[in-house]
């Protein structure tokens, strides 16, 4: 499940800030703005290192049960957030987390275990902890460390996070008055700034050992407009593994007419029909409905627990042959890129499906390993108090050859969607709800009236069926906060114009 655009409230940000770990620790606002120069705790903080002996001792020590395998990882982690609502600067705040994780792998067991301490007596009690998971008589000897080099998809020149909340605030104001200028009926503005930067080190017993330093920041704004007893809300947003370079007066600016745009077209729409319809997807702003309907079905631990309603269809065909997916964590600046993952593998570009046959599935280190596969990358943890699950970093729908003009032309009745929002979906069945926040009706190959109240019922198997037109004009845009087994990790996704001969619209009426 995906979380876009809610933007976090100040009580909430505290809240998960205090949560997040033993050392959180979030400046009230006063304080954060009382900051002339940037934080002296800057991300990439040389003191949160560990040796190479450490680290091959705290190998040894996981291992010293007879567990197959053990890997250490190191987290030093800043957040910042501020956002601004009815006119004023509602929130701000900053936390700082750090710690260490220790897992072992043992068969299909995992000990882990954590610490926010890095003496090395809580380390090696954190290993010792993690070794419990295996009692067998031998030891495994770890391979030596070897450093590797992490390749580079990141776009990021300048921090965010050196970057004072003041300077930040004033994307937020250009927001706020663009979007108050944009109609008269705009009656609320919502703009928020936020960036994540992250130093991990990854050391194992098969002898590797990285080292990444990750950002990833994003500008939104939420416009909602109001006339008569008729609502609506428009947004945009801009974000990615991206430097603070990408962000300036214009952006704002630009996101701010977006919204403003997306809340006065919605302004006037009627409730949408109920039926059965052949549906289009405009590019770009509807591959949450391929991460959410089918990504998690293809994550490895549920086909290998035969959970995911694909569990049995490697190299079958599951699509329409026009249908390709794929999960790439190297597309240059996407939120969920990555350059390597959360056990250290370099990311990657996995076909998943191609011309419509399922070819592979998205691994971790211990699902790749029981199921003798070859690691894909996909390796994620939400931070070093969690372990590493399979799953998706960039996931979208693979360019095809139809013009996006004779795509829609195609359509004499159906449904136009601009924007997806939310989805439910169960992995098992693949059956699924999404919300449509921008939405329109086609009518005899033209796109006409907004519709609201727009429900997408069905399941995913079978929508793959029914792709049956797809557009060259793929993009990967934006993004959201993924949760899986109660780990929320960023992600991104991506589609082409594309055209499905029928999906179940559950209309504003039912
Ligand atoms: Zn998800």
């Amino acid at each position: 499940m995906k979380s876009y655009f809610k933007p976090i409230t100040r009580r909430k940000f505290l809240k998960k800030g205090v949560t997040g770990g033993a050392v959180m620790a979030t400046l009230p606002v006063w304080k954060l703005f009382s900051f002339s120069s940037p934080p002296s705790d800057f991300y990439v903080n040389p003191a949160v290192n560990l040796s190479k002996e450490t680290l091959e001792k705290l190998i040894e020590i996981g291992l010293q049960k007879g567990g197959e395998f053990t890997e250490v990882y190191v987290e030093y982690n800043v957040g910042n957030r501020i956002s601004l609502e009815e006119n004023k600067i509602y929130g701000a705040g900053r936390g700082v987390d750090m710690g260490v994780g220790i897992r072992v792998l043992h068969g299909e067991k995992t000990g882990y275990a954590y610490c926010d301490d890095l003496s090395f007596d809580k380390l090696k009690q954190t290993a010792e902890i993690a070794s419990y998971i295996a009692a067998e008589k031998e030891m495994r000897k770890p391979v030596g460390l070897k450093s590797s080099k992490v390749p580079s998809y990141y776009m990021v020149k300048v921090s965010p996070d050196t970057i004072v909340p003041q300077d930040k605030a004033k994307l937020l104001w250009k927001a706020n008055s663009v979007g108050r200028d944009y109609d008269k009926k705009v009656n609320q503005v919502n703009v928020g700034f936020s960036d994540i930067n992250k130093k991990i080190i990854i050391a194992n017993s098969a002898g590797n050992w990285v080292e990444d330093v990750q950002t990833i920041s994003r500008l939104i704004v939420s416009i909602s407009a109001i006339e008569g007893d008729k609502r609506s809300r428009g947004y945009a947003y801009k974000g990615g593994t991206l430097g603070y370079e990408n962000y300036d007066l214009k952006v704002a600016e630009e996101l701010a007419k977006d919204a403003g745009r997306m809340a006065m077209a919605m302004l006037p729409a009627e409730d949408a029909p109920a039926g059965e319809y052949p549906i289009v997807m405009a590019k770009g702003h509807c591959g949450t409905f391929f991460h959410e309907a089918i990504g998690h079905s293809l994550e490895s631990d549920g086909i290998r627990k035969k959970t995911s309603c694909f569990w049995d269809k490697k190299e079958k065909m599951i699509a329409s042959e026009i249908t390709s997916l794929a999960d790439d964590g190297t597309v240059p600046g996407a939120r969920g890129t990555i350059n390597v993952d959360d056990e250290g593998t370099p990311a990657q570009n996995t076909v998943l499906i191609k011309n419509g046959k399922c070819i592979n599935f998205i691994f971790d280190r211990l699902n790749a390993g029981l199921m003798k596969e070859k690691l894909t990358g996909n390796g994620r943890r939400e931070s070093y108090q969690h372990y590493p699950l399979p799953r998706m970093t960039n996931t979208y729908l693979m360019a095809g050859k139809d013009d996006p003009e004779d795509i829609v032309k195609s359509v004499k009745k159906g449904i136009y969607i601009s924007r997806i929002g939310g989805g439910n979906v169960t992995s098992v069945t693949g059956r699924f709800v999404f919300s449509v926040p921008e939405g329109y009706l086609i009518e005899n190959g033209k796109v006409t009236k907004p519709l609201k109240g727009i429900q997408l019922m069905g399941s995913g198997p079978e929508v793959l069926k029914n792709i049956v037109m797809v557009g060259p004009d793929l993009e990967i845009w934006g993004g959201g906060t993924c949760g899986k087994s109660g780990q929320a990790k960023p992600c991104s996704d991506g589609n082409p114009t594309l055209k499905v001969s029928k999906i179940t619209i559950g209309g504003a009426k039912v």
